[in-house]
């Protein structure tokens, strides 16, 4: 008797669920009817882990289209979802019907918003979010034990108390990160609101978002947020396709050092949240990732000089002092001085003028030759192009990291990124003053 129940229960998510069957990391995908584009009909939306919006349906819909669902669950809350879809395939599926039956898949492409319940600010006690991709030391432990090494990372932003819990399939999921890179969902954001409006959760929020995307060289997201009220019903789900990346060990801040992560995080967050508007972090977080990740080396290295360069505008501006036209190596230099990044440079900034040259390890001087060079030639300086990519990395983030008030540890990837934990140095001490520069 008992094996029949189990066997009908089976059949019937089977029967019920044609998401999670095409796509095994749909967890609890919504039934719904209602309309798409303005058609009447059934289908059933969810989201993957990666972060993308699934829908299946019996409509066609064009490639491009903006599509709009609009409809109540099969648990009569609403739902909405808006944006662009890509057709993954049309199955065939019924052929009880005389017509031919199809049904089409669809997976979302760019942003695509899906919201199920109704949204009341009012009625929020806790909120949470679903973070990708993040891999981090706890500082405390969800089951208040002595280990020091726990699941939960906490830490205090604007006043707002935010929580990051480790996921109890965390290891297994950062393994397969680590081994297959890809997007996951690993660890959950908590909030407990309290009086905070909505507009300073969601600026925390996402300001933490991009200061951890930095930390991590990759892109941290959150993809899904639960509203709860104070009895603990999740009345409201927003889930957003955000474009994240795929996962890759490549840290700037250490994420198995004790408590690096969440002193980046309170040290930076002042600079980041008060200069964002006008110096865009948010977006050197994203040049960031994207230089870190796979593609052409020559394509990387110039986004990375056009970050460097934007970035060190933000401390000399001006296109010439004196009638003297304002070089690039005057503006890095400016740069490093005002933020004190350890770098070498020639004492002095004697490098300036035009009678001498670098010394052999002036990291500007090094800089605006790898720089000159890719720009006008469309080649590599030296011979080892890696050696380029990597000096010229570690002096984008030592520039990043000081221009946001950072003074403690960080992974230098010149001398031996890859040596974890022995590689760490802090940006506590700098510029260094080269004497004696070579004249012509
Ligand atoms: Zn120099």
């Amino acid at each position: 008797m008992i094996t029949v129940r189990v066997r009908e229960k089976f059949e019937m998510q089977v029967i019920t669920s044609k998401l999670s069957t095409k796509f095994s990391d749909v967890v609890n995908p919504y039934g719904g009817h209602g309309t798409i584009n303005g058609d009447q009909t059934d289908f059933e939306i969810g989201q993957r882990s990666d972060g993308s919006i699934v829908l299946c349906c019996d409509r066609r819909l064009n490639w491009s289209d903006n599509c709009l669902v609009a409809g109540v669950t099969c648990d009569r809350q609403k739902i909405h979802a808006q944006g662009f879809v890509k057709t993954v395939m049309g199955a065939y599926s019924d052929y009880a019907f005389k017509r031919e039956h199809r049904d089409y898949f669809y997976r979302s492409v760019y942003e695509f918003g899906l919201s199920v319940g109704e949204s009341d600010w009012s009625r929020v006690h806790t909120l949470v979010f679903d973070i990708t991709n993040l891999v981090f030391l706890g500082n405390s432990n969800s089951s208040g034990g002595f280990w020091p090494f726990g699941d939960t990372l906490k830490v205090e932003l604007e006043g707002i108390e935010l929580t990051f819990k480790k996921l109890p399939d965390y290891e297994m999921v950062v393994d397969r990160l680590n081994d297959e890179g890809g997007t996951a969902t690993t660890c959950q954001l908590e909030i407990e609101i309290g009086s905070h409006n909505e507009h300073d959760v969601t600026r925390v929020v996402r300001n933490a978002c991009s200061l951890l995307s930095l930390a991590r060289g990759i892109q941290i997201n959150w993809i899904t947020c639960r509203h709860f009220d104070d009895a603990g019903n999740n009345f409201f789900t927003l889930h957003r396709s955000t474009v994240t990346s795929s996962f890759q060990d490549f840290e700037v801040i250490e994420s198995t050092h004790l408590d690096a992560t969440e002193r980046f995080l309170i040290d930076t967050y002042p600079t980041f949240s008060a200069q964002n508007t006008q110096y865009k972090y948010s977006q050197f977080a994203h040049v960031l990732v994207d230089i870190q990740s796979a593609g052409f080396l020559e394509t990387r290295c110039l986004a990375l000089y056009t970050a460097v360069e934007t970035l060190s505008r933000k401390v000399n501006n001006r296109k010439s002092i004196n009638g003297k036209r304002v070089t690039l190596k005057k503006r890095l230099y400016d740069f490093m001085v005002h933020h004190q990044v350890p770098v070498f440079v020639c004492s002095n900034g004697k490098c300036l003028d035009k009678s001498a040259k670098c010394m052999e390890n002036c990291d500007i001087g090094f800089y605006v030759k790898c720089r000159n060079k890719l720009v006008h030639q469309s080649e590599f300086y030296s011979g080892n192009p890696k050696n380029e990519y990597k000096r010229n990395i570690n002096l984008f983030h030592k520039m990043l990291l000081r221009a946001l008030n950072y003074n403690y540890k960080y992974i230098n990837w010149h001398d031996g990124w890859n040596m974890k934990g022995q590689s760490s140095e802090d940006l506590s001490k700098g510029p260094f003053m080269l004497s004696n520069p070579q004249t012509f």
